[in-house]
């Protein structure tokens, strides 16, 4: 798509004025994001560059540590319309050029709210000190570093198995290898009867649609084999495009683009040249029933091949982006995202907010809690992203997956998965990792857009949630508790489960509440127990009307009809009495909902037995080594251990004894900031002896902005305790530190 057509935007002048710095980006001291001063001399650099702020720099290199970037790229997000004369004018004051303008579909510039540019800097100029100078631009929405993304593939042995062919039952396609556990399994691979996606069970609703009445999926990685026996009369094909012409005949901005594109070669050919794209093609659409290979979770459908990721298996950001637009631009219904990895990018993130399709996204393979630590881009916190772990042929998570009791929306088959690999690696073959996992999830999307064509992203997301068998072992592993069941999902059920019976809060202290409730049946008391139920929270009254401004949080409900379910909600404690309204209802398979269900409760004040914001006359905390009162814009005064060069390896910002003698309930509350580079710790300590011995009660994160944290310290009741803030840094570095605002530690009221 239009790359380069704004090429001559750089000045002679600043191309002549940044040629010296070549030498002087060889040196390795060039790329030390700390001293930009060294990288180049001053007066080559950019105003603009060479007054950076080294605190934002180093924010910007500590954020893309270890990550790989394009050298000199950037991806800038400018506030409103860039105008050709005037972008020239602005890169040009960053030393660089514009090399493309993201070719934005129609309602996407409205929907992020301005141009999207790609910049090249010139030898010697650092990104990370161009990213952190855009920081400060006011015509700039963000800039970040072109990223490089390279495929996540789990190794995994192939099964030990003959490719013969399920016998084959009345009505069962016959294309159902045996090795397609995912679809149907009876235990045949060793594994657990029924642990799959009810394949068999959903084909008697729907098998698919691929007229183009049915949904559009467009599988964005590493291109399809569109001329595979098994994949061909599933492939979507541009109806606006005349194959071979060498002209764009649908004005799309790619040339030829019958069954795709290829953002990296700007090309309309998205041929796969590695396999992992034409695996997933196939978990979500194998031609089913027509004797050949395998059949996919949908045996008919339109598939649009977006191959972002190069034939060895490596992408940018700017790819990616692009490659997202052109599924907005085309209409796409369902994307398919096998891939992930890299830091948050503001760029990719506006690429899927500004495109309506349900985004089918894989949790990722590195086996960790995504509630915990981010996966991108499976944990951008849009409504119509559904993430996907991965399960084995047992109903266990896979050992690889990653999962997530609020970050991931289900699991699905993802170990030893038998698809279509290109013709010339071999037709077929076997892989492992959520990237299988997610296809299947795509597919079921579309089995359930061909039942009910009319269904919104949300209705589709919650029958693949609610659908879900829950399993034991996949208890808070995503937010279904289970793994998807597509006949479930696809169930014509226009009965209402039952409302949650007996809503009512239990015992309520300043840290929170207990919520009960006694579950129900699917159709109102009858058919079994509802799928779950979902919890709204809210500081206003809650209706039917306003929902949509609570906060919602799905649950399992019980395992019977009567059953008593419970759910614990925690809260900060304050000094002041709030009210909290609550809202339940509960949801079937086919994501129809009960009434709605209320009640209220009042968290009672607490009491602060030391309060401290830094701001009066006298202070009652103690300072030492680099803890020093400075200023923070909004928040007045603060602690910070921020310094060009450390005094101590180790400063402290202590208490005054607290007495806890008579009191219940302590808890800690504060602000804090923290930027630290590997080897330094910011710990948060309480001593009960005078300040003898200290205990480390939590140790912060490296990286993070100003927020409020909270830590129980009611072990230490009935104690006398100090609290201190101890910053552990090697003596004469340079550090960001910590810094902490707004001390109190409460107590229950006597
Ligand atoms: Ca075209
Ligand atoms: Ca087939």
């Amino acid at each position: 798509m239009n790359i380069n057509t704004n090429r001559p935007v750089l000045s002679t002048q600043v191309a002549k004025k940044a040629a010296p710095q070549k030498e002087a980006a060889a040196a390795p001291a060039a790329s030390a994001p700390s001293s930009p001063a060294e990288s180049a001399s001053l007066s080559s650099v950019p105003t603009r560059i060479a007054n950076v702020n080294t605190a934002a720099v180093a924010e910007v290199a500590n954020k893309y540590e270890g990550a790989e970037v394009v050298p000199g790229e950037l991806i800038v997000k400018m506030n409103g319309a860039a105008e050709n004369n005037l972008m020239g004018d602005f890169a040009s004051e960053y030393g660089a050029k514009v090399i493309e303008k993201f070719d934005l579909p129609e309602g996407v510039f409205k929907s992020i709210g301005g141009d999207m540019l790609r910049l090249k800097l010139p030898a010697g100029i650092d990104v990370f000190e161009a990213v952190a100078a855009m920081g400060e631009d006011n015509r700039v929405a963000y800039a970040e570093p072109n990223e490089v993304i390279t495929l996540d593939e789990v190794q995994t042995t192939p099964p030990q198995q003959d490719g013969k062919q399920d016998s084959g039952e009345a009505g069962e396609p016959n294309d159902l290898d045996e090795k397609l556990w995912g679809l149907k399994n009876t235990g045949q691979t060793g594994g657990k009867a029924d642990a799959d996606v009810s394949a068999v069970d959903a084909w008697k609703v729907t098998k698919g649609d691929g007229s183009e009445n049915g949904p559009l999926i467009a599988v964005i990685d590493t291109g399809i084999d569109y001329n595979h026996p098994d994949l061909k009369n599933n492939m979507w094909t541009n109806p606006g495009e005349i194959p071979g012409d060498g002209i764009d005949n649908d004005n799309n901005g790619v040339v030829d683009d019958i069954h795709g594109y290829y953002p990296g070669q700007d090309s309309g050919d998205p041929m796969d040249g590695h396999s992992h794209g034409t695996h997933c093609a196939g978990t979500i659409a194998a031609e089913g029933n027509n004797g050949e290979g395998v059949t996919g979770v949908m045996q008919d459908a339109r598939l649009m091949a977006v191959k972002i990721f190069s034939d060895s298996g490596r992408t940018t950001a700017a790819d990616i982006v692009k490659g997202i637009n052109y599924t907005t631009k085309m209409g796409a219904d369902i994307t398919s995202n096998s891939w992930g990895g890299g830091g948050r990018s503001e760029a990719i993130r506006d690429a899927f907010a500004s495109n309506d399709a349900l985004h089918v996204i894989a949790a990722g393979n590195s086996n960790y809690d995504n509630d915990k630590r981010d996966n991108f881009p499976s944990n951008y916190n849009l409504d119509n992203i559904v993430a996907v772990a991965a399960t084995n042929h047992d109903d266990q998570k896979a050992s690889f997956s990653q999962w997530g009791a609020t970050t991931v929306d289900v699991a699905a088959p993802g170990r030893n998965i038998w698809s279509t690999v290109p013709t010339s690696k071999g037709s077929y073959g076997n892989k492992s990792g959520t990237s299988m996992a997610t296809p299947h999830v795509s597919g079921g999307a579309g089995l359930i857009m061909s039942a009910y064509p009319e269904a919104s992203n949300e209705e589709v997301k919650a029958r693949l949630i609610y659908g879900s068998d829950r399993v034991d072992a996949l208890k808070d592993r995503s937010v279904s508790d289970g793994r998807v069941n597509f006949a479930a999902s696809l169930e014509n059920d226009q009965v209402a489960p039952g409302a949650p019976n007996d809503f009512w809060p239990g015992e309520t202290t300043s840290r929170g509440t207990e919520l009960r409730w006694t579950s129900v049946g699917d159709d109102k008391w009858a058919n079994g127990p509802a799928q779950g139920v979902e919890l709204f929270i809210s500081d206003k009254p809650l209706d039917g009307e306003n929902l949509a401004d609570a906060k919602a949080v799905g649950l399992g409900g019980g395992d019977e009809v009567g059953d008593l379910a419970t759910f614990k909600y925690d809260v900060l404690p304050s000094e002041s009495e709030r009210t909290v309204h609550f809202g339940m209802q509960s949801v079937d398979n086919a994501a129809n909902r009960s009434e709605l269900r209320t009640t209220s409760v009042t968290i009672p004040a607490a009491d602060a037995a030391l309060k401290d914001d830094f701001d009066g006359q006298t202070v009652s905390f103690n300072a030492t080594g680099d803890f020093k009162a400075v200023e923070v814009e909004g928040r007045g005064k603060v602690f910070s251990s921020a310094t060009d060069s450390t005094t101590a390896e180790e400063s402290n910002l202590t208490s005054p004894v607290i007495d806890l003698t008579e009191k219940t309930g302590a808890f800690l509350k504060f602000d804090a900031e923290t930027s630290l580079y590997w080897g330094e710790r910011a710990n948060v300590q309480v001593s009960s002896d005078g300040g003898e011995n200290w205990t480390t009660v939590e140790r912060m994160d490296r990286r993070s902005d100003w927020s409020e944290r909270g830590i129980d310290l009611s072990s230490y009741d009935g104690e006398s305790i100090q609290v201190r803030f101890q910053m552990d840094s090697r003596e004469g570095r340079r550090t960001n530190g910590m810094s902490i605002d707004n001390v109190v530690l409460l107590t229950d009221k006597a």
